[in-house]
C-alpha cells in the first residue's frame, strides 16, 4: 500500500484535544493514512454508498469512531481504529496498551486462514461405511472444490483438507456432517467456503446415495486462531493507594471467577468483546461472525469460560494471553465498499488478514485487562461513570458546555439519573 508512513501511536494529551485538533494530530502521525482517515471520519458512509450494499435502504446509523494509542504489537507501533458507542472502551484501551508497552508491547501470532465449510448428509443407512466412501474419495472432492474460486487459488488460498465427522445423536438419528477446510487468505471466507461447499453436494449425493441438505461456512473458526501475550511489569500495576502486586493478584483472582464461573465468564468475555468488536466493526467486518465464533470457542471443552488466561512469570510480573477465532478479511464483504473501512486499514498500515487479526486479538486482551484492572481494584464505575453522565447529560437536553457542567455536577454528587441531569438543567435555568 502506498502513502503508509510509519506512525508511532503514543500521542500524549491527545484525549484533551479538540476534535480538529485531533485530526491534525492524527494526520501529522499518521501522514497521508492518517488524512484520509480523519477526512473520511468527518464524512462516513455516504446513503448512495449504503444503498447499495443492504436492502430497503433509507439511511445510515452512525458510531462514534475513535482511535486507541500505545498500542506497540509486533514490535510495531499501531494507531487502531474503534467504532463503540459504549464509554470508557477506548480510554481503557489505550491505557492498558501502555503498561503493556513497557513490557515490550503486545505479541502476537496467528494460524493459518483456514475456515470450516459444512456439509450435512442425511438419508444414509449405514453412517460410518458412507464416511469411508466420502475419506476414499477425499482428493477428488478437494480438487473440485479447489477449482471453485481461481483467484484465492493464485493467491495460495483453497482447499486444504477434508474430514467426515458422525453425528450419533440427533433429534433425526445419525447422520454425517463433512467439513471442508479452506484456505482463503485475506478474505473472511464465508463466500469461496459457501460456493464450495454448494460445488461439492452432488458429488457427495453421487458418492454415498445420501442427500445433502445444509452447504454452509461454520463460524467456529478454530482453524483460524489468533493469539496475543503480553507481560506488564508489576510495577507498572501501581496506582493510588494500590501497590503492584495487589493490583496483579487482584486481575489473576478476577480471571480464576471467569474460568470457573460461567455467568462471571459471559461478562468476561463481553469485555474482551468490547475491544474486538468496536475493531472489527470500524474495518468493515462482519462482528456477528467473530462474535458467534468467540462464544462457541469459549464453549468449546463442553463447559464454557474465560477467553482469556492472566497469571504472573518467575519475577512477578502480570502476564496476560488471549487466544480466539478471528475470521477477518481485508478484501470482500464490506471491507472493499465502506469508505471507513478502507481508511481504517490504512490508518493500521495493515498488509494482511492475519496481520489484522493479530491486532484485533491484541486489543481484546487489552480491553479484558482494563476491565479486570478496574473491577479488582476501584470497581468498575469511578471511571465509566464521568463518561457515562456525559450521555445522560445529552440525554436529558444538555448541549454544547452544559453537557460537561451537568455530568461534573452528578458525578460530584454521585447520582448519575437523567432525573437528576434534567433537574440541573433547571437549576441552571435552561
Ligand atoms: P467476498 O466474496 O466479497 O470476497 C472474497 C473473494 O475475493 C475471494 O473469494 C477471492 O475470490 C477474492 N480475493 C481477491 N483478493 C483476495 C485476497 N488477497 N485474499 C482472499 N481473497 C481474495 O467476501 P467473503 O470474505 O467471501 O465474504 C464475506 C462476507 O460474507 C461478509 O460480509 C459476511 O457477512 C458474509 N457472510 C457470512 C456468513 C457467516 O458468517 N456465516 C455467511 C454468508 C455470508
Amino acid at each position: 500500500m502506498e502513502n503508509i508512513k510509519e506512525p508511532t501511536s503514543r500521542l500524549p494529551g491527545f484525549h484533551r484535544l479538540t476534535l480538529e485538533a485531533r485530526r491534525a494530530q492524527l494526520m501529522a502521525a499518521a501522514g497521508a493514512s492518517g488524512l484520509e482517515w480523519a477526512d473520511l471520519a468527518a464524512a462516513g458512509l455516504g446513503a448512495e454508498a449504503a444503498d447499495h450494499m443492504i436492502e430497503n435502504v433509507v439511511g445510515t446509523f452512525a458510531l462514534p469512531l475513535g482511535v486507541a494509542l500505545n498500542f506497540l504489537i509486533n514490535g510495531r507501533d499501531v494507531l487502531v481504529p474503534m467504532a463503540i458507542e459504549e464509554p470508557s472502551v477506548v480510554a481503557g484501551a489505550s491505557f492498558m496498551a501502555k503498561l503493556a508497552r513497557a513490557g515490550g508491547g503486545f505479541r502476537a501470532t496467528s494460524s493459518g486462514p483456514e475456515m470450516i465449510g459444512q456439509i450435512q448428509v442425511l438419508d444414509l443407512p449405514d453412517v460410518q461405511k458412507s464416511r469411508q466412501e466420502l475419506l476414499d474419495h477425499r482428493n477428488e472432492l478437494l480438487a473440485e472444490a479447489d477449482s471453485v474460486d481461481p483467484v484465492l487459488k493464485g493467491l495460495g488460498g483453497g482447499a486444504r483438507n477434508l474430514e467426515v465427522r458422525v453425528i450419533e445423536a440427533s433429534p433425526i438419528g445419525a447422520f454425517l456432517v463433512v467439513h471442508l477446510l479452506y484456505d482463503v487468505r485475506d478474505a473472511m471466507g464465508a463466500n469461496a467456503v459457501n460456493t464450495a461447499c454448494e460445488r461439492l453436494a452432488p458429488r457427495i449425493e453421487a458418492i454415498t446415495g445420501g442427500r445433502v441438505h445444509l452447504r454452509i461456512l461454520s463460524n467456529l473458526a478454530d482453524h483460524r486462531l489468533a493469539t496475543s501475550r503480553c507481560t506488564i511489569p508489576v510495577k507498572e500495576l501501581a496506582f493510588g493507594d494500590f501497590p503492584g502486586e495487589k493490583v496483579r493478584d487482584g486481575i489473576i483472582e478476577a480471571w480464576a471467577f471467569a474460568v470457573a464461573d460461567r455467568y462471571r465468564a459471559a461478562t468476561h468475555n463481553k469485555g474482551i468483546m468490547n475491544g474486538v468488536d468496536a475493531v472489527v466493526i470500524a474495518t468493515g467486518n462482519d462482528w456477528r461472525a467473530i462474535e458467534a465464533g468467540a462464544h462457541a470457542f469459549a464453549a468449546r471443552s463442553g463447559r464454557y469460560t474465560s477467553l482469556s488466561t492472566w497469571g504472573k512469570d518467575a519475577s512477578g510480573n502480570l502476564v496476560g494471553s488471549l487466544e480466539m477465532p478471528m475470521a477477518v478479511g481485508i478484501v470482500g464483504g464490506a471491507t472493499k465498499v465502506h469508505p471507513m473501512a478502507k481508511a481504517s486499514l490504512r490508518l493500521m498500515g495493515v498488509q494482511t488478514a492475519a496481520e489484522l487479526a493479530q491486532i484485533i486479538v491484541s486489543v481484546g486482551l487489552a480491553q479484558n485487562m482494563a476491565a479486570l484492572r478496574a473491577l479488582s481494584t476501584e470497581g468498575i464505575q469511578r471511571g465509566h461513570m464521568s463518561l457515562h453522565a456525559r450521555q445522560v447529560a445529552i440525554a436529558a437536553g444538555a448541549t454544547g458546555d452544559l453537557i460537561d457542567e451537568v455530568a461534573a455536577r452528578m458525578v460530584n454528587e454521585n447520582v448519575v439519573r437523567i432525573d437528576r441531569a434534567e433537574m440541573i438543567l433547571h437549576e441552571l435555568g435552561k
